[in-house]
């Protein structure tokens, strides 16, 4: 479960973000790619964009599900 006190300062502000333990594997980017992405000279994905559609929270929603270290978190501050 991603943990707050761990997320990385490349996330935008909002609930949603990814943590420290990311590793990068990119599956969050190919379900959301209009939120996550990932930069090749930084070790993590991040929250690129928060969620203005019921179809992005959708999509951010599923890549909880699916990444494989639990590393993105929605317990972020509501903007
Ligand atoms: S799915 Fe998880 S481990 Fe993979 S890049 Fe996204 S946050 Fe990182």
């Amino acid at each position: 479960m991603a943990n707050l006190s761990k997320r990385t300062s490349l996330n935008v502000a909002g609930k949603y973000y990814v943590d420290f333990t990311c590793i990068c594997c990119g599956i969050c980017t190919l379900i959301a790619p209009l939120n996550f992405f990932i930069n090749l000279n930084e070790e993590y994905g991040y929250i690129c964009k928060q969620p203005e559609t019921k179809e992005e929270i959708k999509a951010i929603e599923e890549a909880i599900q699916n990444c494989p270290v639990e590393a993105i978190g929605s317990d972020g501050e509501e903007l």
